[in-house]
């Protein structure tokens, strides 16, 4: 029979499972028997909304085997099953695409660690196992295949008899080792254990026959051991067990367990709401961001149950947009089993436990926030640009459902602040909440533009996420307060009729200025706000110069067309305003040279590309010699 080859990701978390200097190989059960659940959920489910199968509901279970002699332990379920292709396809490749990701060395290096975090499914079997042996008959099928492999060099997959619809996986266990004892994966007392450990929650009996001893009939000292088929879990799912029982071990388990993510969660939230709408939910925020979620790979979602059996695994109506990094699961009685997925979003009851898991997780975060404030920081850096985006999106419909979970770097503070705490602070005299926008606090600490307002004592905002500035002028103001950019023409303090009077005076200096540089700005003029520096550019009109950066780098346009109004700011207190102002009068060559170099320097410290940087060397030259 020939030996067909794994692909290539597999294969080398094949090697990384069976060579595992991994100490925690006990989990393989875990996953093993997560799988049967799993394929047990897909019959189940089946059979409720499909008449023409009929099961009855004893017929769900797992069964574990022990055979001490031939050193097997066989995990068999009554689960779907799977055909020919499916063996081929689910079983020689890695279904979890990303959650493996061996880009570097350093991946594979960390290999065990990976193991402990992320759940590997099938594979770990080969952590405890020489041989894995998978029969299986699929719902549906009159044939049964038999998939084997006894590691990296391939498996086979030939036709077998089966009778039952179900999967059985047969691990022949590896024989102990100097520092590794595998025969205790053969012992009852062990699997007993690791099943009340892992697996206690698991919906479906989970069977096994246990050796039990017993006094014999009219002696006392005499004993008879027959076998007794027992369930080892309590089969209660954990969401509809009482909070108070449960440890955060328990929750950290599931989170594991149902492969919600790779991370320990930061928070977990349970939930049973009873009323006109009841439903239990166990959510999480993860600690870390998943590696695909800022992208458009990632998919949001609940896993959905009604009346306990799981009907979608991720339902995306569950959760609006912004909160689409929460992992967990919602049950509910009053959502009918038959419904299609189609149905769903039309659902009222669907819709009304949306929005109560939306203001739960709300409140959550509030609390978070307030009570947790360092634990809200390492969420927030992982998922406060998704705030952002849903103040942003949607034309700002949501803006008061997030705007007090927002957070900025305060130039005062020196630290993340709310709006709300900005606004506590804030001098009586002071109209706006002041922003500045930039690539990094360290260059905003730098920036011309924020001298005034500094000077003032007022708190400037940093933004350094490119969703901020959008974000905040969706918001359009806090508490009634606008926000105010550093760069924008007008910042409301109080006015300095020296500066009209200098750029009075100046004016003929300023407009030639302007017709040097044409229309690549719409004035030149004498600055209010500079003080040690000597140019800088601020905006009029809505799109700020940070604004056009952005949409200009967008991929979709292509045509760079988006252009703020800028207006270079001249600081007539610098000395490099007297020269400027001799040139006008001496030199028109050396002033054309001054007012584009000037400009020049004003589009660097903004974070612009100079428009000709060839140009700009020399005239750099040109003044040195
Ligand atoms: P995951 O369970 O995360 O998808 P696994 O590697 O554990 O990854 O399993 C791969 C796939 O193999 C599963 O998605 C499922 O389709 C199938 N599978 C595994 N075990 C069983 C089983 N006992 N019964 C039916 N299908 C199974």
């Amino acid at each position: 029979m020939t030996k067909k080859q794994f692909k290539a990701e597999s294969k080398r978390l094949l090697d990384l499972m069976i060579n595992s200097i991994y100490t925690n190989k006990e989990i393989f059960l875990r996953e093993l028997i997560s799988n049967a659940s799993d394929a047990i959920d897909k019959i189940y489910y089946k059979t409720l909304t499909d008449q023409s199968i009929n099961f009855n509901p004893d017929d769900y279970y797992i069964k574990i085997y022990i055979d001490k002699e031939k050193r097997l332990l066989t995990i068999s379920d009554t689960g779907i099953g799977m055909t020919k292709e499916e063996l081929d396809d689910n079983l020689g490749v890695i279904a979890k695409s990303g959650s493996f990701d061996f880009k570097n060395e350093h991946d594979i290096r960390d290999g065990h660690d990976i193991i402990g975090q992320f759940g590997v499914g099938f594979y770990s079997a080969f952590m405890v196992a020489d041989t894995v042996t998978v029969i299986s008959k699929a719902l549906g099928s009159d044939e049964a295949y038999k998939w084997e492999s006894s590691g990296v060099d391939g498996y086979t997959i030939e036709p077998y008899q089966k009778d039952a619809v179900g999967t059985d996986i047969i691990l022949k266990i590896r024989e102990n080792t100097t520092d590794e004892n595998y025969d205790e994966f053969l012992q009852e007392y062990k699997i007993k254990a690791l099943v009340k450990k892992y697996s206690d929650f698991i919906r479906y009996p989970i069977k096994m026959d246990v050796t039990v001893r017993k006094p014999k009939e009219g002696s006392e000292n005499e004993y008879e051991e027959y076998q007794e088929e027992q369930i080892l879990n309590s089969m209660v799912p954990l969401w509809k067990r009482n909070k108070n029982e449960l440890t955060q071990e328990d929750y950290d388990n599931f989170y594991t367990e149902k492969h919600f993510g790779f991370d320990k969660p930061l928070k977990h939230l349970h939930i049973s709401v009873e009323g006109t709408t009841s439903y239990n939910a166990i959510l999480y925020i993860p600690e870390k961001v998943p590696y695909d979620y800022y992208t458009k790979d990632y998919e949001k979602g609940l896993a959905l149950y009604a009346k306990g059996v799981l009907i979608m695994e991720k339902c995306p109506d569950l959760l609006p947009d912004y909160f689409s990094f929460v992992k967990g699961m919602v049950d509910s009685d009053d959502l009918s089993l038959n419904i299609s997925r189609e149905m769903l979003q039309h659902d009222r009851q669907l819709r009304i436990i949306a929005k109560s898991i939306k203001n739960k997780i709300k409140n959550e975060l509030l609390s978070m926030l307030k009570n947790e404030r360092d634990k809200y920081e390492v969420f927030f850096k992982a998922f406060g640009r998704q705030l952002k985006y849903g103040v942003y999106s949607n034309f700002g419909q949501h803006k008061e459902d997030l705007q007090d979970l927002l957070l900025f770097y305060s130039s005062k503070e020196k630290k993340l602040v709310t709006l709300a705490e900005y606004l506590e602070r804030m001098p009586k005299e002071q109209k706006y909440i002041f922003y500045a926008v930039g690539d990094s606090i360290e260059r905003l600490e730098k920036l011309p533009q924020t001298e005034l307002v500094a000077e003032k004592g007022y708190e400037i905002l940093y933004f350094t996420d490119d969703v901020d500035e959008f974000a905040i002028k969706m918001l359009m103001d806090y508490q009634g307060k606008e926000f105010k950019s550093v760069s924008s023409a007008d910042l409301g303090l109080e006015e300095n009729t020296e500066t009209e009077k200098e750029d009075k005076e100046n004016r003929k200096i300023f407009d030639g200025m302007k017709n040097i540089l044409g229309d690549k700005v719409k004035n030149v003029r004498a600055s209010k706000r500079l003080k040690k520096h000597p140019v800088c550019l601020t905006n009029e009109g809505d799109l700020s110069i940070e604004m056009e950066k952005i949409l200009n780098a967008m991929p979709y346009n292509q045509n760079k067309n988006f252009k703020a109004e800028k207006v270079l700011e001249i600081n007539t207190k610098h000395q490099v305003f007297a020269a400027l102002k001799a040139a006008y009068e001496k030199d028109k060559e050396k002033f054309k040279l001054y007012t584009n170099l000037l400009y020049d320097q004003a589009l660097l410290i903004e974070g612009l590309p100079v428009s000709d940087p060839v140009e700009f060397t020399n005239n750099i030259c040109s003044l040195m010699t």
